[in-house]
């Protein structure tokens, strides 16, 4: 993660949800499914579409595509931050 990303990140974390922030730092140049980024974080699916709802409206770098997860290997819906700036 470079030193911009980083700094977007922080940005981030001072404004979000605690819990949108959590998954904004995991997807960053990393697609994860939703069942991945539940297992890391703790939370139901539910929650984590519902955190991706408060990235999605806040973050025009966010991403959504079918492709492989980059944590278990499965093609699936993934999601994840195209490098800020
Ligand atoms: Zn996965």
């Amino acid at each position: 993660m470079g030193i911009r990303t980083l700094r977007v990140a922080v940005i981030l974390i001072g404004v979000m949800p605690s819990g949108a922030a959590l998954i904004t730092m995991l997807i960053i140049d990393r697609p994860l499914c939703l069942d991945c980024i539940a297992e890391r974080t703790n939370m139901s699916v539910p929650r984590v579409e519902e955190y991706l709802g408060v990235i999605r409206g806040s973050l025009t770098v966010y991403h959504e595509a079918y492709d492989r997860c980059r944590a278990c290997g499965r093609s699936a819906k993934v999601v994840s931050l195209d490098q800020p700036l």
